[in-house]
């Protein structure tokens, strides 16, 4: 089987304006997330931002099996353009990863339907990753939880709407907890909501979270259903008697 083909987005601003950032990701958090996927046997490109069209021309789109999200401070650059065609790939099968403060990303609010906003902090605090559904494939190779030493806080309510699978629930030191790990279908395409990754933390080395990725990836391959057709059937597919 050919490798599953990934493009993993970085906005990419923090990287070039924050020292704190730029020492823990030098190369941008895209490069840490792209080859810590590639060490998985993905086949995957990079984009951001700046680049061209950010990265995300028909072209590449279109030779992408899943995407992977990560935006923050830099939401109202991506153009309407580009989010309309990330969201009709979508659509047609693509799958999307969204990472943490992806959450606020025009593309996950317009594939969500609702604000997306929630309760935030920061103050290092420890973040305990609890593994609600044992059984789903994003959960290979995980204990029944793991912990990130230092994150940002997200706390509930969290305004999505209700999960199809619900995967992980994080608890946070200072008592706040929040739905981290949530999956969606929409059309022919998979979308998966992951937490952590908050950019002035080193959390895309640690390898929970990097075998999360690498998981949520493969769960939202596209599942290789032809295209759907809609509309009026005048024709039965059998007589109708
Ligand atoms: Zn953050």
């Amino acid at each position: 089987m050919a490798a599953l083909r990934v493009t993993v987005w970085n906005e990419g601003q923090h990287e070039k304006t924050n020292l704190t950032v730029q020492k823990v990701y030098p190369d941008g958090m895209h490069t840490v997330i792209a080859n810590a996927l590639r060490e998985q046997g993905l086949e995957v490109r990079t984009a951001t931002l700046d680049d061209t069209e950010h990265g995300l021309t028909q072209e590449v789109l279109d030779a992408t099996d899943v995407l992977t999200w990560w935006g923050h401070m830099a939401h109202d650059k991506v153009s309407d353009a580009v989010v309309e065609r990330v969201y009709q790939r979508v659509l047609n099968g693509m799958g999307l990863v969204v990472l943490h403060s992806g959450h606020f990303s025009k593309i996950f609010k317009k594939l969500m339907g609702t604000s997306c906003d929630l309760k935030w902090r920061e103050a290092n605090e420890r973040e305990r990753i609890w593994v609600v559904e044992p059984g789903h494939p994003i959960v290979q190779g995980l204990g029944d939880h793991f912990d990130i030493p230092h994150e940002e806080m997200y706390g509930e309510h969290f305004d999505i709407p209700a999960p199809d699978t619900l995967v992980f629930v994080s608890w946070f030191q200072g008592g706040e907890v929040f739905r981290s790990g949530a999956c969606y279908h929409r059309g022919r395409g998979k979308v998966f909501y992951f937490r952590p990754g908050h950019e002035t933390y080193p959390t895309y080395y640690q390898k929970e979270v990097q075998l999360v990725i690498g998981n949520g990836v493969r769960w939202a391959a596209p599942s290789g259903l032809a295209e759907l057709s809609y509309g009026h059937r005048p024709n039965p597919l059998e007589p109708i008697t």
